[in-house]
């Protein structure tokens, strides 16, 4: 999609600190980190958000879930714990409106959140 940021990070017009890459996945350090480790998994497809998710990509919402816990284990955070977060829309915090899961870890989280 044109005007979207991390459309843009993974057609490689803006750079990113990548993790993991495949065909259908692209894993990156947030440029603005609120833990130790704090992951985006995006899927290389435009999806806006949860609001938009159709069986179809059922397969997909899969693969980055469990890619998210392969990367906390390579982390060395999947003993203690880790969070994971999909925001959707204004309530939710989401401010770029393409899918994408946080791993956050490597301290403790609180809850409830904020
Ligand atoms: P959300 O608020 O759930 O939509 O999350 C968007 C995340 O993208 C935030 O945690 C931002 O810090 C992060 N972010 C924004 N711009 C970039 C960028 N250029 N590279 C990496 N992460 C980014
Ligand atoms: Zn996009």
């Amino acid at each position: 999609m044109a005007d979207c940021l991390f459309c843009k990070i993974i057609a490689r017009d803006i750079p990113a600190s990548n993790v993991y890459e495949d065909d259908r996945i692209l894993a990156f350090n947030d440029i603005n980190p609120q833990a130790p480790t704090h992951v985006l998994v995006v899927t290389k497809r435009h999806i806006s958000s949860l609001n938009d998710l159709s069986p179809e990509d059922d397969q997909i919402v899969g693969e980055l879930v469990r890619r998210a816990a392969a990367i906390a284990k390579e982390r060395g955070i999947s003993t203690n714990g880790f969070r994971t977060v999909f925001n959707t829309n204004r309530d939710g915090g989401q401010t770029v409106p393409h899918i994408h899961l946080h791993l956050l870890g490597g301290r403790g989280m609180h809850w409830p959140p904020g």
